[in-house]
């Protein structure tokens, strides 16, 4: 809405979509599998609004601002070289998005502190990346905050990895909980139908691809950014060889009978195209038949290397002098985009949480 009451928004007929990556550093292939594939299927389809969540970064990187930003143009250069396109999908920078800040703010209000603290990926993440218990305030606030970056986007659908589950849990029940106390909205009423009764916010759905989560390299945990245990979509066609031979599979020799639900078959799941291919591997790695991981490794790297070299020629366009501030500038056109719409959203919150007083208009970008 305008301040004058008006909808300023071209609400397209489109659904609209929102998920994002935060600059902990580059893409790697969990983010293809997980979330970025899908998004290039439906960026045609959908309104697409993709996320940079540079303020989560400060979470654990207060101290690195020179390298958030520098990830923060690599993570476009990755989309880019994805296939991710500016023009149908809006690529925004969250920390120039106010609204997400502001609502942030209002929703911490609405969930209570033990059960942000209960949230599974949190737990997790504080163990894996040893927070003990120095992790910043803002860290368990990053919870809240992205339900304030989806929510700013009245997205109804969210393409995610499966560790992202528990933060859409608590987006689903922040709107719930939004709708029921400020517009009215009876508790008794089906997610799908809250805007139909009156709510500011749908009640959003994860969209977790068949692969929710590939394991890294080492054979254990997630593929993540912060561990170390990433192939990444930057990668030369030399280190793709190089990690792939690192995946741990504990097994002795070719005449083992080895577990097909290993990392390493994961792997030949997600990236060996040829089905009867995989089944054919799947068959002689379980029974023992003369196979080894290293032969199997060589076929998957192959396979990695093949999904990557369109992406590596796609990514040399957006490389070399000048690049940066032409990535800059994409960035800066989706911000633009969104807040439009985001700024529309603050203020049907605040009018229905009665925090609108008067009229205002920020001049954003
Ligand atoms: P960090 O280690 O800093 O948490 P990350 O590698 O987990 O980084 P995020 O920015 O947290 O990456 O995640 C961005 C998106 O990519 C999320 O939707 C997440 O679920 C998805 N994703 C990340 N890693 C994987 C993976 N290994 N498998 C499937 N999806 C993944
Ligand atoms: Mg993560």
């Amino acid at each position: 809405m305008s301040a004058s009451g008006t909808p300023i928004a071209n609400p397209s007929s489109r659904p609209r979509i929102l998920t994002g990556d935060t600059p902990t550093g580059s893409l790697h292939l969990g983010h293809w599998i997980g979330s970025v594939r899908r998004r290039v299927e439906i960026q045609s389809t959908h309104e697409c609004y993709f996320l940079l969540a540079n303020m989560h970064a400060f979470t654990t990187r207060v101290e690195e601002s020179a390298s958030i930003r520098r990830d923060t143009i690599e993570i476009v250069r990755d989309y880019l070289a994805m296939g991710i396109d500016p023009e149908q999908s809006a690529i925004t920078l969250q920390s120039e998005v106010p609204a997400i800040a502001e609502l942030t703010f209002l929703f911490a209000m609405l969930l209570p502190f033990n059960r942000v603290m209960r949230n599974p990926t949190l737990k997790t993440e504080i163990e894996l990346k040893g927070l003990g218990d120095k992790f910043a305030f803002g860290f368990p606030l990053y919870a809240v905050g992205q339900t304030a970056d989806i929510l700013a986007f009245r997205a109804v659908s969210v393409p995610v990895g499966e560790d992202q589950v528990p933060h859409l849990e608590l987006t689903r029940e922040v709107a719930r909980r939004f709708n029921q106390v400020f517009c009215g909205v009876p508790t008794d009423i089906e997610d799908h139908e809250h805007v139909q009764h009156g709510g500011v916010f749908p009640v959003p759905l994860a969209d977790v691809g068949k692969v929710g989560r590939l394991m890294g390299i080492d054979g254990k945990n997630k593929m993540s950014k912060s561990l170390g245990n990433a192939i990444m979509i930057a990668d030369s066609a030399k280190e793709v060889q190089k990690k792939v031979n690192k995946i741990f599979t504990g097994r002795q020799s070719p005449t083992e009978p080895g577990d097909t639900s290993n990392a390493l078959f994961q792997f030949v799941e997600c990236f060996i195209t040829d089905q009867a291919r995989v089944a054919e591997l799947k068959d002689k790695y379980s029974r023992g038949d003369n196979i080894g991981d290293g032969h199997i490794k060589a076929e998957v790297a192959e396979a990695i290397n093949a999904l990557l070299a369109p992406m590596r020629e796609r990514r040399a366009m957006y490389e070399g002098e000048g690049s940066d501030a032409r990535i800059i500038d994409i960035i800066m056109d989706g911000t633009r985009r969104a807040n439009r719409l985001c700024e529309e959203t603050l203020l049907m919150a605040k009018q229905a949480a009665g925090l609108r007083f008067w009229p205002r208009e920020l001049r954003l970008g």
